[in-house]
């Protein structure tokens, strides 16, 4: 059924599907089919989807479709509030209900905010009260201390991202929230993953909730391959250039362990003449957008990022995602591999095992239920051997020699073989 039946069928307004169709939405998603009817009815829902589900809209085009029929808000009031843990999604989940919105007879106000930049122009944008607010939890708390918002006529909470918000550090900003809500309202929660903190809350919140866990259908569902190349920790950078060059790459987003990481690896790449720019959370916000938006538009060849960047950031067919350093759980595997492979679109995700994290991709594998054959590129055969190995190699050495003074491993040999520390090469 094509996307613009489907929401005739369930009662959304014209001027909303004609947004989703300006948007590219033919065919509605599995996560759209089973949320939007239940959140049309105003029963709350508990959603497992994951990133590129088409998560936003599911719960967007029902939020919109209702706040049509309510009363205009009043001022300081909001009517609707969707809770994110970063800015970038705050932006982008803002970015998709003012799209959605365009067309509605009667404008509907949607408000962003989020931390990290000054709060006065929120605090005007608020003004009169706003349908709809996007906030991350922090600012939002700081608004409310302001008086710039109240929320006790937000007839409808959104949970985006409910795992991030928890694994982030929000439960207490997020409790503080909740406390401030009425007791009648709509509750939805979406998360990639329920783990137990994630059930715990989705218990405390939910009433009799419709829950909906996307299966895999394979048509709809982005075909990422996912492929790890095992390499020397000195020869990444070195490998990624390799790649970028013999495997035609136009657009690449590389995550790294750390900001230093970030920077050193971008500038390597741009000295070699591929345009290649940092990603992380000390550039300023104004920083940070433009980097986005220059990636979109094709300015840039490589965005080189810690996890700041595996979360809410849509670029329309992102096709290549490398992991240059391993994320630190499978659940950030899962999302920054989600960044490619968007909505139907194929991509790959790479991931550079060295030695010493082959125990940890190991473990990653396991968790997602892969088994992903060790490539070896060809002048980038591995040579390292993993540094506990050759600790323990050289504690035995030292237990076998019977104990003879002087031909044990000194303390120095010890930290020479565990000291050995992943350096940025290449
Ligand atoms: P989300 O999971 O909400 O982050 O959405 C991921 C991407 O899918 C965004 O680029 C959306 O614009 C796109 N999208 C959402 N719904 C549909 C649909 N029904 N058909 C095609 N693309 C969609």
């Amino acid at each position: 059924m094509s996307f613009t039946q489907f929401g005739q069928t369930i009662g959304l307004s014209p001027a909303l599907l004609r947004a989703a169709s300006e948007l590219g939405w033919t065919i509605p998603t599995p996560v759209q089919v089973q949320a939007m009817p239940a959140i049309l009815r105003g029963a709350d829902v508990q959603a497992q989807a994951q990133t590129g589900s088409g998560k936003t809209g599911a719960f967007a085009l029902p939020l919109l479709q209702a706040l049509q029929g309510q009363a205009p808000y009043a001022p300081r009031r909001v009517r609707a509030l969707v809770l994110v843990p970063t800015r970038e999604l705050a932006a982008q989940v803002g970015e998709v209900l003012r799209s959605l919105a365009q067309h509605l007879p009667t404008p509907l106000k949607v408000a962003v905010v989020f931390g990290g930049v000054s709060i006065n122009p929120q605090m005007m944008g608020l003004r009169g009260g706003a349908d709809v607010v996007v906030a991350t939890p922090g600012r939002l708390l700081d608004l409310v201390n302001h008086n710039a918002l109240k929320l006790g006529a937000v007839s409808t909470l959104v949970l985006d991202e409910a795992d991030r918000l928890l694994d982030l550090g929000f439960a207490d900003e997020l409790a503080a929230v909740l406390a401030l809500l009425p007791a009648q309202r709509q509750n939805l929660l979406f998360s990639a993953t329920f783990d137990g903190a994630v059930h715990k809350l989705a218990d405390g919140l939910l009433r009799e909730p419709v829950k909906i866990a996307v299966e895999s259908t394979p048509e709809l569902d982005p075909i990422i391959l996912q492929r790890a190349i095992a390499v020397d920790t000195s020869k990444r950078t070195q490998l990624l250039r390799h790649l970028f060059k013999t495997e035609g790459w136009t657009r690449v987003l590389v995550f790294v362990a750390t900001k230093y990481a970030a920077e050193i690896v971008s500038e390597k790449l741009y000295k070699a003449g591929i345009f290649a720019t940092p990603f992380h959370g000390e550039l300023s916000q104004g920083a940070r957008t433009q980097v986005i938006e220059e990636f979109k538009a094709e300015r840039w060849e490589v965005v080189v990022t810690t996890d700041l960047a595996s979360r809410g950031i849509d670029i329309a067919q992102l096709p290549v995602v490398v992991n240059y350093d391993l994320p630190r759980s499978a659940t950030d595997y899962i999302h920054r591999i989600g960044r490619t492979g968007r909505a139907g679109q194929s991509g790959q995700a790479i991931s550079f095992v060295t030695a010493d994290a082959e125990a940890h991709f190991q473990l990653i594998e396991k968790r997602q239920n892969l088994s992903l054959p060790r490539e070896q590129i060809a002048g980038f055969e591995p040579t390292e051997v993993e540094t506990t190995a050759l600790a323990a190699a050289a504690a035995s050495a030292g237990a076998g020699n019977g104990g003879i003074k002087g031909k044990r491993p000194s303390k120095k040999d010890k930290l020479r073989a565990v000291g050995k520390l992943p350096s940025l090469g290449g």
